[in-house]
């Protein structure tokens, strides 16, 4: 039996395998891992456009000329403006759970274990520093 936190990637994807009865086809967790990619993003021009409570002021970004790349972040804008609400994080936090679990479902029928993925790309990012950024 898993217990410790640093197993939850491991214990969400053996939950995923267990439940994945509906959408046993690849055809239907691929389509539902775009939909729910969709429903996310939704969720986020909603909380800009029927709630409010976030905006977006985008413009082009500026560096000054020089600036190195640990610089950088000081002068890279977000273009949000604002902080979502209890109601929008709700839904939000939601949408990206949907993606996760069609996400996992995906691994799952593909052979792909998760946790393996999150620590490769973690050793990348540690590897590769600001350089992993395109
Ligand atoms: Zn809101």
């Amino acid at each position: 039996m898993k217990t410790g936190n640093d197993e939850v990637v491991d214990l969400f994807q053996d939950k995923v395998s267990e439940l994945l009865l509906r959408h046993r086809s690849i055809l239907d967790s691929i389509s539902k891992h775009a939909e729910t990619a969709v429903r996310i993003n939704r969720a986020i021009t909603k909380s800009v456009t029927d709630c409010g409570c976030i905006s977006i002021n985008a413009r082009k970004q500026h560096l000054p000329a020089g600036t190195s790349l640990e610089e950088c972040r000081k002068y890279m804008l977000s273009h949000l403006e604002g902080h979502l609400c209890e109601n929008c994080r709700e839904v939000i936090e939601e949408e990206i759970g949907n993606h996760l679990f069609y996400l996992t479902a995906l691994c799952n029928l593909l052979g792909f274990k998760l946790e393996d993925i999150f620590f490769k790309e973690y050793e990348k990012l540690k590897a590769l520093g600001y350089f992993h950024l395109s």
